[in-house]
């Protein structure tokens, strides 16, 4: 086996792998960096569009007076106390450092308005990525600068095991042909982000896995918190799936916007489930977490179903509903439409959805229960109320708003988009301290093992909650201070040694 030796070793360049390393090469401590891919970056990079921050400098020059306190107080609440407190502070008073840290490594953010309708009046916690496209060209850049100061990035090497013996000795990384290196190393620093990449894990807790669509990091596959569990780490807690927004396929989907198809199943229309009966207020839409918790309670799919009439007034008219994604594919500054259509290809891309799947057409009520195998008197029943609201602008069951109550779903032909939990990744996986330190089922720190971004548990009870950026903000935040951690460690052992 080949072998290379280093202080510290970084497992992912992703947000919180790259923030470790820009640390490290802050502090002058030699690291090397793994990526399992041919690139730098993971989700952070390819993927989120802002990170969660509180007393920023930006956020005190407008004077937002949303702080510490409310954040705190806010979160533990949300998450009912199932929260790590100290780690949860911590990342909250250092998060609006981070905004100028992130400057630093050329990737600047803005604080504005939140990106979701259902937030618009939220407080000034998002900072976006100034321009997204440069993001991930700065991005790029950070290895030739972490290999000028004499350290190692190498992309397609995947860590696979650490070698530990009352302290870290190595980690061993395999390439694409298997061929393995050992890394003589003293401490490694988890950031390969989470498990949505590994089938196992994800069917060992989600029993809808099978109906989400994972638009997550797939080289995500649980090395870092296997490993650290090897080693006596604690895993032990509630799966916390990163349910975020819905789509109806990888090729139709809010990443392409391509489909009018997709357009469609960003709008409050009627939605039905499984068993053939509305499950929430489709305005939940614009709340990308929250909507996705709807459909993952009702295993992860539901149908959203339009008429031919309906079809027809998109494909000729502007409609007074806003599409959810409209905002957060607007750059900073530019004003989001709060429209849709007319969409002159509707009929063409329902048709090309009928034949890849994402949309079955019933000939009528019957035809489409049929076909999709849903109770017939419970679909009959859901339409007939949901009719009558339309006609009264009243939604006594789900409370839908008046304005969002536009189109009735009558007998004939009629269209079901079958739309799935779209899913960003997980957000559980080991116990750790404060220190973004590795700890054991008796609470004991575990030596020289740090995990950080999705690779940690603690932040959230169930689920994704309403703080936009917030996983993107902590990725940052908690590679910054476990790489911290690990440098006050290895002069604390040179002290004592
Ligand atoms: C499409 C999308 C949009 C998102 N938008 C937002 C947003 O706007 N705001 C927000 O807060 N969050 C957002 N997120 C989530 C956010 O990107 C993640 O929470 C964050 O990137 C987590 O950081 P991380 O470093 O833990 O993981 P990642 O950034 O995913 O990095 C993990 C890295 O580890 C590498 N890796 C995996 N296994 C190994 C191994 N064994 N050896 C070596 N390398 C390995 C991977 O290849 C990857 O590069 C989004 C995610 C997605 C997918």
């Amino acid at each position: 086996m080949k072998a290379l030796s280093t202080t510290v070793v970084i497992v992912g360049s992703g947000s919180a792998g790259i923030s470790a390393g820009f640390e490290l090469y802050q502090q002058g401590t030699p690291f090397i960096l793994l990526e399992r891919g041919e690139q730098v970056g993971g989700a952070g990079k390819f993927g989120a569009h802002g990170v969660f921050a509180i007393n920023s400098k930006q956020q005190r020059a407008k004077h937002v007076a949303y702080g510490y306190a409310d954040a705190f107080k806010g979160l533990t609440d949300y998450n009912h106390f199932f929260v790590n407190g100290e780690l949860l502070a911590r990342f909250l008073k250092e998060s609006g450092e981070n905004i100028d840290r992130l400057a630093e490594m050329g990737l600047p953010v803005t604080v504005e308005q939140s990106e979701q309708k259902a937030h618009l009046n939220d407080p000034l916690v998002y900072h976006k990525f100034n321009d997204f496209k440069k993001k991930m060209t700065n991005w790029d850049k950070l290895p030739d600068k972490f290999r000028a100061a004499g350290n190692q990035v190498l992309t397609g090497m995947a860590a696979v095991d650490v070698e530990y013996d009352d302290g870290l000795k190595a980690v061993i990384d395999e390439d694409a042909d298997g061929n393995r290196t050992r890394i003589a190393a003293k401490k490694v620093i988890f950031a390969d982000g989470g498990y949505c990449g590994s089938p196992e894990m994800m069917a060992a807790k989600y029993a809808d896995n099978a109906a989400l669509l994972n638009l997550g990091e797939r080289k995500a596959d649980g090395t870092g918190i296997r490993l650290a569990a090897k080693l006596g780490a604690n895993t032990d807690h509630n799966p916390v799936l990163f349910a975020h927004g819905c789509a109806p396929s990888l090729s139709i989907n809010p990443m392409r916007r391509d489909s009018s198809v997709e357009t469609l199943t960003n709008l409050p229309l009627l939605w039905v489930d499984q068993t053939a009966n509305r499950f929430v207020d489709e305005n939940v839409v614009y709340d990308f977490a929250m909507w996705a918790n709807a459909a993952h309670n009702v295993g992860g799919q539901y149908y959203v179903l339009v008429d031919q009439k309906t079809l027809d007034q998109f494909r000729t008219q502007e409609v007074a509903m806003e599409d959810t994604f409209e905002r957060q594919f607007c750059d900073v500054g530019e004003t989001p439409k709060t429209t849709v259509g007319p969409l002159p290809n509707i009929q063409k891309d329902f048709d090309a959805a009928m034949t890849s799947g994402e949309v079955v057409k019933g000939t009528s009520v019957a035809d489409l229960a049929a076909k999709l195998g849903l109770p017939l008197a419970a679909l009959r029943r859901s339409l007939k109320v949901y009719n009558q609201a339309v006609e009264s602008k009243d939604d006594a069951v789900f409370l839908k708003a008046a304005d969002a109550l536009q189109f009735t779903v009558d007998d004939g032909p009629i269209y079901a988009i079958v739309e799935h939990c779209a899913i960003l990744g997980t957000l559980d996986g080991v116990n750790v301290d404060r220190n973004c330190q590795a700890v054991g089922k008796t609470g004991l720190p575990i030596k020289d093992i740090y995990l950080v971004g999705n690779n940690v548990n603690g932040l959230y009870s169930d689920g994704y909650p309403s703080y936009e950026g917030i996983a993107n903000g902590f990725a940052f935040v908690s590679g910054w201070i476990a790489a911290k951690e690990a440098v006050k460690s290895l002069k604390q052992e040179s002290v004592e040694a």
